[in-house]
């Protein structure tokens, strides 16, 4: 079987986030029959939705090369995320590590076990600035072109907080 391409967006608010998101790196590179290609520049951004009062988040993006399904590449970010102590509680409330499966080659589904493309990235300044930086010709199935997207989106308080060139897993 040949690998595909899956885009990985992580974010976490909790416990030590830089140090969080800076593991899953090292965990996503790790995963069986896959391979970490490149990752993004680390990000603080506002928080998004949820409850009011949280702390800020650090986002980042991660390319895969991974001979996994779809689905058993959900079920690895998931048991990933429950092994940097993820609590599922409140809808987008804190968390100490989030894993979104953004994309999955030019796959399209729309199940709500795993929708793809993830049927929020297209909105979110969070996920496409940093997504934008390691795949800027990327184009998102049904969305269309990310740079298009990323100057159409809702502005957001966003900061990138390392050199574009620091780039390897
Ligand atoms: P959002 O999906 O808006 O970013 P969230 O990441 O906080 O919110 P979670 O609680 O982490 O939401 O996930 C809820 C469910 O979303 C998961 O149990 C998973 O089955 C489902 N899901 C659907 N599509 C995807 C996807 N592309 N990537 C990750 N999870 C997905
Ligand atoms: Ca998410
Ligand atoms: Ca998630």
């Amino acid at each position: 079987m040949q690998s595909v391409r899956a885009y990985i967006g992580i974010g976490s608010n909790l416990d030590h986030p830089v140090a969080q998101v800076q593991h899953a790196f090292q965990a996503l590179n790790d995963l069986p029959s896959s391979a970490g290609v490149v990752r993004s520049p680390l990000y603080c951004t506002a928080p998004v939705g949820g409850p009011p009062g949280q702390p800020d988040y650090i986002n980042a993006v991660a390319a895969l090369d991974t001979m996994l399904t779809p689905d058993d590449l959900l079920n690895a970010l998931q048991a990933l995320e429950t092994a940097q102590g993820r609590v599922r509680a409140v809808r987008w409330g804190t968390r100490t590590l989030d894993l979104d499966v953004l994309l999955y080659g030019q796959m399209t589904r729309t199940d709500p076990w795993l929708t793809l493309p993830h049927p929020r990235l297209h909105q979110r300044a969070f996920v496409l600035h940093p997504l934008h930086d390691i795949a800027p010709l990327l184009t998102i199935p049904g969305r269309g072109m990310l740079a298009e997207l990323l100057a159409s989106c809702p502005p957001q308080a966003i900061a990138r907080l390392e050199q574009l060139s620091a780039l390897n897993f």
